[in-house]
């Protein structure tokens, strides 16, 4: 954990929206406790139908957070048992878990080192009898192309669930992400472009039949009070979260413009840098940030020191080593950094049954070492953003 110092940079900041939006959050909140209703009600629906208009589908349903939105999706379309799910291997935890969470297998394919995202020339090799779904990723919020994943679901009858952990708002063709597969799943975790006081989720559809199936579903599997159809959780957005949500929902192209102008001038200040590779949007979407994560290449450092390239797994160690030391550098120098994520899904000891073996998924495997996400909020200031990229030059001399 980074300490709280003068001039210190975390990677994100919620103090500073608090600051923005503190009164009128604080007056709603009030409220809701003074109505003595905290479980659904006029607040989580009022909020529902923002977010679906938001988003342009006809149904958002609200849930308790990223990972049961995602695992309501997978059990709404009755993957279960038998059933293979496609993904990706570089992406939180639990995107794989809830595959694994109502009894599938999740099958990883590997990703394309420009986007952070599944590389879809190598879904169809992966595709079996057994495949029910893909669940692509808009991982640090940047477009998966959907058009080209719809169009192999499509001719393969699969389902496709979007994760929008960390795209809410994002763009693919002039269209929103979570609007574009059968349902888009939504994390309100306090760090997400939009993010609730503490935990919440949603899941987005065009299809009223899935609609009703994901409301039973998070409410007990009952459709009616007292009369359960099938077995589900308990799974609900809190109405405190949810008036807090429709305030910042008004906030949330802004602050994305915010993220787009600082991954801009990142983008400017650190092209330049040697060793380094920026993060690249691809065309036909917009990325709205949630991450802006840089990787730190190894060839230079090995080529300067008169190093010989004797083996890949040599270069990779070095790599690993370089990235963990610039980024202990920052943080001693006061610039505090992330690792997402450090150890792709396919080698998580939980996954070690699936059988996959070091190697199987390279480009996974090199970013897992590469990647260094910055310094990333809304409210971060240009003054900020110069002391982040003088902190890292001064860290790439010394590695
Ligand atoms: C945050 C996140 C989730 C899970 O969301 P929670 O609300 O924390 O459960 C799922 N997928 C991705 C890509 C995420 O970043």
């Amino acid at each position: 954990m980074w300490c709280k110092r003068v001039n210190f940079i975390p990677p994100f900041d919620l103090n500073e929206q608090f600051k923005l939006i503190g009164e009128e959050v604080g007056a709603a909140a009030l409220e809701i406790l003074a109505s003595g209703r905290y479980i659904g009600g006029a607040p989580v629906d009022q909020f529902e139908q923002q977010f679906a208009q938001y988003i342009g589908t006809s149904h958002a349903i609200g849930c308790n957070s990223g990972t049961d939105a995602l695992f309501l999706a997978l059990r709404s379309l009755d993957i279960g048992a038998g059933d293979e799910v496609i993904t990706s291997p570089f992406t939180f935890i639990s995107t794989a878990g809830v595959i694994s969470a109502v009894g599938a297998k999740p099958v990883f394919i590997d990703i394309d080192p420009q986007t952070f995202n599944l590389d879809l020339n190598q879904i169809e090799a992966a595709i079996t009898p057994r495949t029910k779904a893909i669940i692509p990723v808009h991982l640090f919020g940047q477009p998966v192309d959907m058009t080209r994943l719809m169009a192999i679901a499509h001719s393969h009858n699969l389902w496709v669930v979007e994760d929008c952990a960390q795209s809410a708002g994002g763009t693919w063709q002039g269209k929103k992400l979570g609007s574009i597969g059968h349902i888009g799943c939504f994390s309100f975790y306090p760090t997400k472009n939009l993010g609730a006081c503490g935990d919440g989720g949603a899941m987005t559809t065009h299809d009223a039949t899935i609609d009703a199936k994901l409301r039973m579903l998070r409410d007990h599997g009952q459709r009616q009070r007292y009369a359960c159809e099938t077995i589900g959780v308990n799974s609900r957005l809190d109405a405190l979260q949810a008036v807090i949500l429709s305030i910042k929902l008004r906030h949330l192209d802004i602050w994305n413009a915010q993220r787009q102008a600082i991954a801009d001038r990142y983008d400017s200040m650190l092209q330049p840098l040697p060793g380094i590779v920026t993060p690249q949007a691809i065309a036909g979407g917009t990325s709205v940030w949630n991450q802006y994560t840089i990787r730190l290449l190894d060839t230079d450092r090995l080529i300067d020191s008169g190093q010989v390239l004797d083996s890949g797994d040599r270069a990779k160690d070095l790599s690993q080593h370089r990235r963990d030391q610039v980024r202990q550098q920052l943080q001693q120098q006061g610039i505090g950094s992330m690792v997402y994520y450090p150890i792709p899904l396919h080698l998580q000891p939980v996954y070690a049954e699936l059988g996959y073996r070091s190697g199987d998924l390279p480009i996974a495997e090199q970013m897992a070492r590469e990647v260094l996400s910055l310094p990333m909020f809304p409210e971060l200031s240009l003054v900020q953003q110069e002391q982040v990229v003088y902190t890292l030059k001064d860290c790439l001399i010394q590695t």
